[in-house]
C-alpha cells in the first residue's frame, strides 16, 4: 500500500522573509487538523520558471506568488484565468493533476470579501468609489468594484498618465481626477479605497485633505501595518463605516486553502489573531 503524500504549498517572492502568509496558512492547516504544509520560497526572477516547473514533482499542490513575480508567473502558466489576465497579475498558482500550471488572481476575490464582511449593509450600486492609486494593487480593486456593479470610480493617482492608462483599459465607467484635487472625490463617493502604499509604516503619510468624507461612506485602506492608518481614523470620526486592509490578505488566501487541502476556512477573529501574533 503506498501511503498518500502531504500536500505541499507556499509561497513564493523575493525578499519574502516578510510574508503573512506562512503564519496564516499554518494557522487554517492547525484549525482544520490537516496533515499539510506551507512554506516560504525565496526565489530569484531568473530561476523562477525552473522552480516552478520543478515544484509539482516535490509534492507541491500549488503556490501564492507576490512581489516581484505576479507577473512573470502567467507567462510560466498554461493555463490563466479571466480574472487574473483583466488584472494583469497572479497571486495564486494551482499545480493540476493532469500536470497542467493554472494561474489565478485572488486580490480582487479578497478585497470584494472584505469589504462585505466589514461593511455587511455595503451596498456597491448605490454611489461613486473613490479610489486612491494606479498601482498593482489598483488593478484588482478596480476590476472587482466594476464588477460587483459600482456605477463610477472616481481615480486619482500622483502619476496621473498611470491613472489614464487603466481609464482606457476599463472605460467609462472610470473618471481621471488630478491627484491635487484628489480630495474632491469623497463628497461624491459612497465608498473610498486607499490603494497607495501612503500611510504605510516607512511610507510618508497620507496627506489628502480628507474633509469631504461623507458620514455613512464605506472607508478602507489596504495598507495594514499599521491596522489604523490615519485615513480610517479621519473616516471612523467623520460617522464612515471602515474596513482595515488585513481583511483582504486573509480573504485572498481562502480559494488557494480549499483547492490545495479541500477545506474552505473561516477567516474569523482567531485568524486575525493568528496573524497578528
Ligand atoms: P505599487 O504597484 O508599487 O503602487 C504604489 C501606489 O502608491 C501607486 O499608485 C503610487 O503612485 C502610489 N504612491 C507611492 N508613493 C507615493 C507618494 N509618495 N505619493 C503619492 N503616491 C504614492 O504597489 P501595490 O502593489 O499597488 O501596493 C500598494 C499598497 O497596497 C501597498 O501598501 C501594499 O502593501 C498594499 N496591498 C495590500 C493588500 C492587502 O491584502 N491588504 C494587497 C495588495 C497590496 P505613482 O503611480 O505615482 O508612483
Amino acid at each position: 500500500m503506498t501511503a498518500k503524500p502531504i500536500p505541499l504549498a507556499g509561497v513564493i517572492g523575493n525578499p519574502i522573509s516578510h510574508s503573512k502568509s506562512p503564519r496564516l496558512f499554518r494557522h487554517w492547516l492547525r484549525t482544520y487538523d490537516i496533515a499539510g504544509h506551507y512554506v516560504p520560497l525565496h526565489v530569484a526572477e531568473r530561476d523562477l520558471a525552473d522552480v516552478i516547473r520543478t515544484l509539482p514533482r516535490m509534492g507541491f499542490v500549488g503556490i501564492n506568488v507576490t512581489i516581484p513575480h505576479k507577473v512573470a508567473v502567467m507567462e510560466i502558466a498554461d493555463l490563466v484565468t479571466d480574472r487574473a489576465t483583466l488584472i494583469g497579475a497572479a497571486n495564486t498558482v494551482i499545480f493540476r493533476k493532469d500536470g497542467k500550471i493554472h494561474a489565478d488572481n485572488t486580490d480582487g476575490y479578497g478585497f470584494i470579501a472584505n469589504l462585505r464582511a466589514g461593511a455587511p449593509g455595503w451596498r456597491p450600486d448605490v454611489g461613486p468609489a473613490a479610489v486612491l492609486g494606479a498601482g498593482g494593487a489598483a488593478r484588482a480593486v478596480i476590476a472587482s468594484l466594476l464588477d460587483v456593479g459600482v456605477p463610477q470610480i472616481l481615480l486619482s493617482n500622483r502619476t496621473r498618465p498611470k491613472a489614464e492608462a487603466l481609464q482606457a483599459e476599463f472605460g467609462r465607467r472610470i473618471k481621471v481626477v488630478d491627484w491635487v484635487q484628489a480630495g474632491n472625490m469623497f463628497e461624491d463617493s459612497a465608498t473610498v479605497v486607499n490603494t497607495t502604499s501612503l500611510g504605510m509604516e516607512g511610507q510618508p503619510e497620507l496627506r489628502v485633505p480628507l474633509d469631504g468624507l461623507q458620514r455613512g461612506a464605506v472607508v478602507t485602506d489596504l495598507v495594514y501595518a499599521p491596522l489604523r492608518t490615519r485615513l480610517l481614523q479621519v473616516a471612523d470620526e467623520a460617522g464612515c463605516v471602515t474596513v482595515d486592509g488585513l481583511g483582504m490578505l486573509l480573504h485572498q488566501a481562502v480559494p488557494g486553502f480549499e483547492r490545495w487541502f479541500g477545506v474552505r476556512p473561516e477567516v474569523d477573529v482567531d485568524t486575525r489573531a493568528a496573524v497578528l501574533a
